[in-house]
């Protein structure tokens, strides 16, 4: 397709495939129905020699691929958290590949290194986070592919600025402990293997009855940690945990952090999107105490995968801690010290051009459209937990402070269970299940971006009637 009158026909039948894909989506069931092995049997062994025509790569999509999607975007996808995708921030995705460029460096593309710093600074507008965030003082904004990534480079610059810079090069010496609730995502724990931390040295610290972090379980934790002859050095709470959107008193484990000497990191992947809503800006009291912080609008904010903001009050510490600097990518503006080089804010060297699609989709938006978006999902989710609390068969589980609700069948564990897998294998929607004090959860995440409320309310529906014709247990 190096010819581009051939690849202009191709794209316009691709972005044709997508449309149509996108208004046909509630035809297809939600969870495909599929065995293992079952797709990759359809695929020829070996790759062709020669090139195939267009017309029937696509029509393998169709034949192969699509049997075997899960359709997250469809409005009766509850799982997990949402995983927004919209027509800008595809259109920035598309625009991103044509362009081709690496974003190392800003010497690598100036633009997509200054409309990124530049987007995240309009991003602290939208969520009115702390100043110290602004790439204009002494912090800033970069876009990581996932919250993941953002919380173990937070993690490694927390592991420096404790050992003076000297971890990296020497390996770690004595026992650096971390903490998070036992709450937290998975991810903290992991990040604590990769860091050389340990994962046994991330303390899982009690939550309160809403699940949220128990601070003063946290400062005995880290005396204890002290006593034993450990060195504390970072804590990650959480703002909307992946369970039941818990949000952890972020200001008093801040000052907890202060007194200690900790890196505070609070990771709100999903939840962080709520704050373009200056009701939901509760959620973040305290942040200006968090030296890192980091959400995903590639989850509630209308923006395609993979884009995580993450934040450093002091970009200093990060850049020490990732930077290096081979003879091959020395330059002047990177000399003169008066540009961004966004490979020293994270674990790549190469870098997509993402920030297109978040300004895209800021635009294409605003911030009224963006606030339209969170308040539907947040209203449809307090609607339906009221449903719940009308049907004497269920209870909710946890509080409900934006778009997740965590309710159960009072039946039990299996029947939690039956119920969840019947409303699967129907195809007519999706939820998963957690476990919240041993019990067996199903969770309805709402704010997918065709979800309207009739589809929520046909949810409801359909847990109801699936329930009352569940086989009796016992
Ligand atoms: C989803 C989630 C993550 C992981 O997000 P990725 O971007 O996929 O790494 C981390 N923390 C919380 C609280 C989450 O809900």
């Amino acid at each position: 397709m190096s010819d581009l009158a051939a690849f202009r026909r191709a794209a316009h039948a691709a972005v044709d495939w997508v449309g149509d894909y996108l208004a046909g989506i509630e035809r297809h069931p939600v969870f495909p129905r599929v065995r293992p092995g079952e797709i990759r049997a359809r695929l020829p062994a070996h790759p062709p020699e020669t090139a195939e025509s267009w017309d029937t790569i696509l029509g393998d999509l169709d034949r192969v691929v699509l049997p075997g999607i899960t359709h997250w975007q469809s409005p009766m996808f509850f799982g997990y958290f949402p995983a927004n995708a919209s027509g800008p921030a595809i259109l920035g995705d598309l625009i991103s590949s044509g362009l081709g460029v690496q974003a190392m460096m800003w010497a690598t593309s100036p633009a997509a290194t200054e409309l990124e710093t530049h987007v995240l600074d309009w991003m602290v507008d939208l969520l009115a986070l702390p100043d110290r965030f602004r790439s204009t003082g002494r912090g800033g904004g970069v876009i990581q592919d996932t919250a993941s990534s953002a919380s173990l480079v937070a993690m490694l610059a927390a592991r420096e600025r404790k050992t003076g810079f000297e971890t990296n090069r020497t390996g770690l010496k004595g026992t650096l402990t971390a903490y998070s609730s036992s709450q937290a995502h998975s991810s903290i724990e992991k990040a604590a293997g990769i860091a050389g931390i340990g994962r046994e040295h991330l303390r899982l610290v009690a939550v309160d009855q809403a699940y949220a972090m128990r601070a003063g379980a946290l400062e005995e934790a880290i005396r204890a940690d002290l006593a034993a002859g450990h060195t504390p050095f970072f804590v990650c709470a959480t703002v909307g945990t992946t369970s039941s959107t818990a949000i952890d008193p972020v200001r008093a484990i801040g000052e907890i952090c202060r007194r200690y000497g900790l890196w505070l990191h609070v990771d709100a992947a999903h939840a962080g999107s709520a704050a373009v809503c200056p009701e939901f800006r509760w959620i973040h009291e305290g942040l200006e105490l968090a030296d890192s912080y980091c959400f995903n609008p590639h989850k509630w904010l209308l923006t395609n995968f993979d884009c995580d903001c993450f934040y450093v009050a002091d970009r200093a510490a990060l850049i020490e801690t990732l930077s290096i600097r081979p003879e091959y990518l020395r330059n002047q503006p990177t000399e003169s010290g008066a540009v961004f080089d966004y490979r020293d804010w994270g674990i790549a060297l190469g870098r997509r051009f993402r920030a297109l699609k978040l300004w895209f989709v800021i635009r294409a938006y605003g911030a009224e459209g963006l606030r339209k978006h969170v308040r539907n999902g947040v209203a449809l989710a307090q609607e339906f937990a009221g449903w719940v609390k009308t049907d004497s068969r269920f209870e909710l589980c946890a509080p409900v402070p934006l778009n997740l609700v965590c309710f159960r069948l009072k039946a039990g564990d299996e029947a939690n269970e039956r119920l969840r897998d019947a409303l699967n294998a129907s195809g007519r929607m999706y939820l998963i299940h957690t476990r919240l004090d041993g019990k067996v959860v199903l969770r309805m995440a709402i704010g997918g971006t065709y979800t309207e409320r009739r589809h929520v309310e046909r949810a409801w529906v359909l847990i109801r009637e699936t329930a009352a014709g569940l086989p009796r247990l016992g």
